[in-house]
């Protein structure tokens, strides 16, 4: 019995009944990339613009008053969403990746020096890896990664020895992108503060699809995405424990993040505009309450639960053929994320012959680079599961697949 009434859900993304590939049903499985938007947030996007399009915080007419209290109250719905304890411990950031660099900025730069280690996994997002790799350049910092093990864990005897009272940032990805890999992001979070170190998690992966508090998870960080649970493309957000963030430096400057200034000082703004500088994302902003108001509303705990019945279905059928290589755990013990190859198909043909077929899914290194590299391959397929996503579409990747391995053998 599924939790969710799929067919119920799909009438809110006319995205899905379009035709791609010459006439074909889209069957849409590239949701770790991006998510598809519901009609509830488009009318909230479109709602903006038709009614109370205005800049924030400044104005005093009617107009900018209605945008500033949905804008500072799409903060408080986020927040309350992951755990947190309001507007003040939650920044909006253009992606998961400016919140990563918001981060390795503003504090790294400033409290990290040679001697001190910054601990990441080796399947981290470009997102976190890339980004403590060059501020670890610029202030002697070194970075340690966590090593998989063969079955696509986290090897936690490692991370126990590695994280150590010169750890100052564990860095972890709680859903991997590429592997699908649930990390104990508890455990890393005890791990970490028995050092005395910060710990951030990557949510871009989680937050969309299972429900993460962060007072449960005891993190000092949390960065996500709008744009793969729902909402639009353009907003990210980070969310740090009150205290960090009042005693972090900011990392944009300029207008909004202030509070007084004159020709040689300025002093910061209250939580969390300190950390806005500029005309913020405004309608994003209003359009991911909306869509937190719409996963909510079915339940995160369904979410998940569907999520894990369509995964472990797809894993299933594509263990089937003894020539599909599947990367990460077990079909029943992941995220929403099937990586793998097809022996003698280059992962950009398949996922060409399947966009032939009608079937997005990604194609490449998924920002995951190094992971390739520890799993030995350049490249994989990616089928990515959301809410809305149904077997009968599975069945349509497996089909496709078998013709990608028709033409090719
Ligand atoms: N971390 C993970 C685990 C991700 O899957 C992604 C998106 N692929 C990111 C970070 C980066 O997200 P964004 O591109 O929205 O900044």
């Amino acid at each position: 019995q599924d939790p969710l009434d799929v067919e119920r859900i799909r009438e809110d993304f006319p995205i899905l009944e379009r035709e791609v590939a010459d006439g074909r049903q889209l069957v849409y499985l590239d949701n770790a990339g991006t998510s598809q938007t519901p009609e509830p947030v488009v009318d909230a996007i479109a709602d903006y613009y038709r009614r109370y399009n205005a800049n924030v915080h400044r104005g005093i007419h009617e107009l900018s008053q209605e945008a500033s209290v949905a804008y500072e109250d799409a903060h408080d719905r986020v927040a309350e969403f992951v755990g947190a304890d309001g507007r003040e411990e939650m920044v909006f950031t253009k992606n998961t990746t400016e919140a990563e660099n918001l981060v390795a900025f503003a504090w790294g730069l400033n409290e990290l020096g040679p001697g001190d280690e910054v601990v990441l996994t080796q399947m981290e997002h470009h997102a976190s890896l890339v980004t403590w790799q060059q501020v670890a350049k610029k202030t002697g910092a070194e970075v340690k990664y966590i090593p998989v093990t063969d079955d696509g864990y986290l090897d936690m005897d490692a991370a126990e020895e590695m994280i150590t009272d010169d750890t100052e940032m564990v860095n972890a990805v709680h859903v991997s992108n590429t592997l699908g890999t649930v990390n104990p992001v508890s455990e890393l979070a005890d791990i970490a503060h028995d050092h005395d170190s910060l710990f951030f998690v990557d949510g871009a992966q989680s937050v969309p699809t299972r429900p993460v508090d962060v007072k449960e998870i005891d993190a000092d960080f949390l960065a996500f995405s709008g744009h793969k649970m729902l909402g639009p493309t353009g907003i990210g957000c980070l969310y740090g424990k009150r205290h960090l963030l009042e005693e972090m430096e900011p990392y944009l400057y300029g207008g909004m993040m202030i509070k007084k200034v004159t020709f040689e000082e300025s002093t910061w703004n209250d939580l969390p505009w300190k950390f806005e500088a500029g005309t913020p994302v405004i309608e994003q902003g209003v359009a991911l309450a909306e869509a937190v108001d719409y996963l909510d509303d079915i339940g995160m705990e369904n979410v998940q639960a569907h999520e894990e019945a369509i995964t472990e279905y797809a894993y299933d059928r594509l263990t089937e053929y003894d020539d599909v290589d599947i990367y990460g755990p077990p079909g029943d013990d992941r995220g929403a994320v099937v990586a793998f190859n097809v022996d003698g198909v280059h992962a950009h043909d398949l996922s060409s012959i399947l966009n032939d077929h009608g079937v997005a899914i990604r194609a490449g290194d998924h920002c995951t680079q190094p992971l390739h590299d520890v799993l030995g391959v350049p490249a994989s397929a990616r089928a990515s599961f959301y809410l809305y996503n149904t077997r009968e579409e599975v069945d349509a990747l497996v089909e496709a697949v078998d013709a990608a391995r028709d033409i090719f053998n």
